[in-house]
């Protein structure tokens, strides 16, 4: 995955390829406390995303439900802000 918006944390972190959205909602509508979407239909990361297990069980449901297959929720040893 090259492009997209990422949001790094010390475990693990949600990746969303922009080139792939198509601006479903799907990922919104399951899992609002992670993504929002853009005045354009893009998907976001929320700044504000709870890195909570039950968040990351929530994102998974949403990459795992996205047509696109524009969502990687990614295990992380590295702090990026
Ligand atoms: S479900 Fe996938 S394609 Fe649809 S808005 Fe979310 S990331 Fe984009």
């Amino acid at each position: 995955m090259t492009a997209g918006r990422v949001k790094k944390t010390s475990t693990w972190r949600i990746e969303i390829d922009a080139s792939r959205c198509q601006g479903h909602n799907r990922c919104y509508a399951i899992a609002q406390e992670v993504f929002d979407v853009d005045g354009f239909g893009q998907a976001q990361v929320r700044a504000d995303a709870p890195y909570t297990e039950a968040a990351k069980t929530r994102a998974i449901l949403a990459a795992n439900n996205c047509p696109e297959f524009a969502i990687s929720v990614v295990e992380t040893g590295v702090f990026e802000s």
